[in-house]
């Protein structure tokens, strides 16, 4: 049986524990590997190391840990095959997807590299005579990473890669669902050299290792990608130390439909959105609301091309476009769900079940209509692959029904009329808006939520500007002095 092992100060550990949490393969339920659940002891070993690592880290030129970066990622595009595999297998996910992470993921390390020869202080007027004000941006010292399952490759070099370049080192978690692409991770971390202590990955379960992370004194900055139940966990876990954190929550994205949108482009993205990861990403589109003019249209094809889905196991059938949800767990919440909306009268216009597959988590992708905005389903995160339809006469109303969520990371808009579209732009409260398109986010964008879908955001100049804090300086000097 594989066994992914710690990764410690530059070495790979055998963990003091017995305790072994199994990896299965969600498209057909086997046990793939398995990882130690690591102590608080061995934890704080990864939190120290990362500390006794971080002074000589940051002394490097900003361009020298950039190279440690671009090692790295020209490793992962040399393992490309492997890395698929192996994310496919563990988390679900179909081969064009896994492929798409892992370029995504090589490209995100280069991207944060780049920002090294980038990333500047300022310089300020004094109020007093002789004197300049400098602002230096400063590391913020050992960063605690705590990962989901859904995007679990890409999301350690979103959290690696700007700490990293920044002067920081890492402690990071993966999920118990999800550890073996970080094994992998940490195998290349070690490839390229990069100086003992300054990543590390540790296993275990969030209310023992990850709840260390979160409350040791030593981390600067908790960085948690997640559910709104953990995050609000890790904030009053972080809060004993006023440890800084940045959350990445979770989504109840809206998408809206004008009468007078290109509708077979809005079927086929906000299907694509829906089906992606099997409906298990942050940004998929899983509130619809269409102009009343155009829903019965809309319905019918969106609900042809939902029914049409093909689904599979990525590793053995080919040209899928989804693959299982990630475990019973899962499963139940999404059949649950369904099951009380249409209890409380909402229409199945396609699926509503279980698929009849003798192994995995699969659900049939499915079309919910005739609900109402109080239902549960309307504001709780589904996580798989159920689209809602609701309609609307105008666009204050459609604005006011997106809003109505505690919620705010993506949200979508489809229409042919540029007034229309600035105005929804202006008006929907959300971190994210696309305009005539769905997901995904750009390396060089920022993505953050509002209300409950996070703290801070990831990406880009102002996500790399989350693991930098300023120091001022005010220099005094006199002028008589030759
Ligand atoms: P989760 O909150 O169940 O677990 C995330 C991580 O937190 C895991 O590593 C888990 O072990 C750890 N954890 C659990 N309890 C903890 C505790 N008490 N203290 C510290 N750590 C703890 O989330 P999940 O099911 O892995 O991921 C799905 C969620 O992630 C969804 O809500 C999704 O929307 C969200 N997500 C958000 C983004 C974003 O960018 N906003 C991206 C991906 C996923």
């Amino acid at each position: 049986m594989k066994r992914c092992q710690p990764y410690i100060d530059g070495q790979f550990v055998v963990s003091k524990t017995t305790e072994m949490i199994p990896v299965t393969n969600p498209a057909t339920g086997e046990i793939i590997s398995e990882i130690p659940e690591c102590t608080i002891e061995e934890t704080r070993q990864a939190i120290e190391a990362a500390e006794s690592a971080q002074a000589s880290w940051a002394k490097l030129p900003a361009i020298e840990r950039a190279g440690y970066l671009h090692k790295i990622a020209q490793k992962i595009r040399e393992n490309f095959h492997h890395l698929v595999r192996v994310i496919s297998e563990e988390q679900g996910k179909i081969i064009s997807l896994a492929e798409a992470e892992v370029n995504f993921t090589a490209d995100y390390m280069d991207y944060m590299a780049e920002w090294a020869r980038r990333y500047e202080g300022e310089i300020i007027p004094s109020d007093r005579p002789n004197e300049h004000i400098l602002l230096f941006k400063v590391p913020i010292g050992v960063i605690g990473g705590v990962l989901p399952w859904n995007f679990p490759f890409l999301l350690i070099a979103r959290k690696m890669a700007p700490a990293l370049v920044t002067g920081n080192t890492i402690v990071i978690k993966p999920s118990e669902e999800t550890p073996n692409n970080a094994f992998e991770f940490a195998k290349l971390a070690a490839e390229a050299g990069l100086p003992a202590g300054v990543f590390n990955v540790v296993y275990g379960r969030g209310g023992v290792v990850g709840k260390e992370l979160a409350s040791n004194p030593k981390i600067g900055m908790i960085s948690f990608t997640g559910s709104v139940d953990t995050g609000s966990k890790i904030m009053a876990a972080a809060a004993k130390n006023i440890t800084k954190v940045s959350l990445e929550l979770g989504g109840k994205a809206p998408a809206i439909v004008m009468d007078d949108a290109d509708i077979e482009l809005a079927v086929r993205s906000i299907k694509a959105s829906r089906v992606i990861n099997s409906g298990q990403a942050c940004n998929c589109a899983e509130r619809i609301y269409v102009h009343e003019k155009i829903a019965e249209q809309f319905i019918a094809e969106i609900s042809v091309a939902m029914s049409s889905t093909k689904y599979g196991d990525p590793l053995i059938e080919t040209d899928l476009e989804m693959g299982p949800l990630i475990n019973e767990q899962g499963l139940a919440k999404v059949e649950s769900l369904v099951a009380s909306a249409v209890a409380a009268g909402a229409k199945v216009e396609t699926g509503g079940k279980r698929a009849s597959r003798d192994k995995g988590y699969f659900y049939e992708p499915t079309v919910l209509t005739n609900l109402s905005h109080d239902m549960e389903i309307m504001h709780k995160e589904i996580f798989g692959p159920v689209l809602l339809i609701m309609t609307f006469k105008d666009l204050d109303e459609a604005i006011a029904l997106a809003n109505d969520s505690e919620y705010g990371l993506t949200s979508s808009i489809y229409t042919q009329n540029l007034d229309i579209a600035m105005r929804a732009c202006k008006e929907i409260k959300f971190g994210e808006t696309y305009v005539n398109r769905e997901n995904f986010e750009a390396i060089q964008g920022f993505h953050a939520g509002m209300r409950k879908s996070g703290i801070g955001g990831a990406d880009g100049k102002h996500g790399l500007e989350e693991y930098l804090q300023t120091h001022i300086v005010y220099i005094q000097y006199d002028m008589s002095k030759k």
